[in-house]
């Protein structure tokens, strides 16, 4: 029965707690969706420098943390946010820093150490819990994924431990948590000559503890279908193809949510016009307030084109920087909200100030603009490379502001080729990464831009649909039940 399912989410970082990424708005949106589904869910992460006030209280005394050749002492704390229950765990030395995994100068040098005390303090919590012991334990990214090999290792035969289930979601694969062999003495009660080899955690000499996620998770996961066949090729499986094909029979795609508390145009306090399904008059105000407010002149007929994204290889903005020149030649508007390299700054900085008067950039980080962008543009554009999920895409379609991307994971699985005949699809695709292929999409939707009744259609059909975290959460629901059956099969 779902009420009698016990849930502990392990992560690195969580809103509302702690964020730097995409990993905090799923551990954060997850549980909340899978409390109102009736389970018991609870969140477990590293004591970082409180950002809010979230009454914290201690849960025990010290308890003794085995790391390499010693016992590290660690508290753990409870506290509560939007009606889910989180425990932190507290080390001081390891986690009160201004961030949470490295400052300008790179990555904190420990982070193999504090990740594997986060890991291993986890499952030495679980017995100082008041009698609350998970079903299955849900492992995020490398961060955590060291708490399946401990678990299938170290606790196998202590009972309190041996039928707790676990799943491993992959969120980027492209960050694996790779370290020195010497740090291999941290993973205190494993033998190197066991677990250091290609089929362990070794990975071209190095220590990869992502592969402690998995290899020894019961069940893996990755936000969408399409990321997990791309992730067994040599194109996108950062040189852990063999492992993940090893384990496909057990690896699923459950798309990320979107939290349509933070993300509906009928309830938008950032942007000028609220609007519903079909508002198309309302929609354009808020057109007319972006441009006003990015200085860019309004014109009926010219379509403006949102770009809200970091500024990363992986994002593809490249293929733009390429033609840009061309696609300029076409009566539009660009406005670009992102962060990136100084290099990538003066880049579309010089594109800018080549398309004066239509193409505005903004280099910043800014929610409020982010929801300006989103409501008043008429095309939404991600040529990514890769994209594991992916939300600006599911956030644009609830603003009615048309998709074009490239196929590539989260993007091919929410994204279908508009067809005029067929009055179907959401936006627009191209296969191929480059620069022509984009161009000759992005020719695409302005055609179809230009015949109002069936482009009307197509954002009427965007706003409808459903990417909420009620149907995601639902899936991981199903997902955690068969890796528990699973477990007890084992057993
Ligand atoms: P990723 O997690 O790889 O950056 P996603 O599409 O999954 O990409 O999520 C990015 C999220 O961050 C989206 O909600 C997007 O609106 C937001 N975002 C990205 N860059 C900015 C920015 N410069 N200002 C405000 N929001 C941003």
């Amino acid at each position: 029965m779902p009420e009698e399912l016990k849930i502990l989410i392990v992560a690195s970082e969580a809103v509302p707690f702690a964020k730097t990424g995409g990993l905090a708005d799923v551990t954060g949106a997850l549980p909340k969706a899978l409390a109102h589904l009736g389970v018991d869910v609870r969140l477990i992460l590293p004591k970082y420098p409180s950002k809010g006030n979230f009454d914290l209280t201690g849960v025990n005394r010290r308890i003794k943390v085995p790391i390499s050749d010693r016992l590290e002492p660690v508290r753990v704390f409870s506290g509560a946010a939007n009606g889910v229950k989180a425990y932190f765990i507290e080390s001081d030395k390891y986690y009160d820093r201004p961030e949470l995994y490295g400052d300008t100068k790179g990555d904190y040098k420990d982070n193999a150490e504090r990740f594997t005390l986060f890991s291993r303090a986890v499952l030495e919590a679980l017995p100082h819990l008041h009698h609350w012991r998970p079903d299955i334990i849900h492992c995020n990214d490398w961060q955590s994924a060291l708490v399946p090999l401990f678990l299938k290792t170290v606790y196998q035969d202590n009972p309190f431990y041996s039928s707790i289930a676990t799943l491993f979601t992959i969120h980027n694969l492209a960050y694996q948590g790779v370290f020195g062999a010497d740090n291999f003495h941290l993973l205190t009660g494993l033998s190197k000559k066991e677990i250091f080899n290609i089929n362990g955690l070794e990975f071209y000499g190095k220590l990869n503890f992502i592969k402690g996620g998995l290899l020894y998770a019961d069940t893996l996961s990755t936000v969408s279908k399409k990321y997990a066949e791309e992730i067994q090729t040599e194109e996108y499986g950062c040189g852990l193809e063999g492992v993940l094909i090893s384990r496909r029979d057990e690896l699923y795609g459950v798309l990320n949510g979107i939290d349509y508390t933070d993300w509906d145009p009928a309830e938008d306090e950032f942007i000028s016009r609220k609007f519903k399904v079909g508002d198309f008059e309302d929609k354009e105000e808020d057109k007319k307030a972006l441009l006003a407010e990015v200085n860019l002149p309004y014109k009926k007929t010219a379509p403006l084109i949102g770009i809200v994204s970091r500024l990363a290889a992986q994002k593809g903005f490249d293929l733009l920087a390429e033609v840009i020149d061309e696609l300029m030649q076409e009566d539009l508007r660009i406005v670009l909200l992102g962060t990136g390299t100084e290099a990538d700054h003066k880049l579309f900085t010089e594109i800018s100030e080549r398309h004066k008067g239509k193409i505005a950039v903004l280099f910043k980080y800014d929610n409020a603009t982010a929801h300006k962008i989103y409501a008043g543009s008429d095309m939404f554009l991600m040529p990514s490379r890769y994209e594991p999920c992916g939300l600006g895409q599911m956030i644009s379609l609830k603003y009615g502001t048309i998709p074009v991307v490239r196929a590539t994971g989260g993007l091919a699985d929410t994204i279908c080729e508009f067809d005029h005949r067929g009055r179907r699809g959401n936006g627009f695709v191209f296969e191929d990464p480059s620069g022509a292929e984009l161009l000759s999409t992005i020719k695409r939707a302005l055609a179809a831009y230009r015949d109002k009744r069936i482009w009307k259609a197509m954002v009427k059909r965007a706003q409808s649909a459903d990417f909420s975290w009620d149907r995601s959460a639902k899936e991981y629901l199903k997902l955690y039940k068969y890796a528990i059956a699973k477990r007890k099969r084992k057993k």
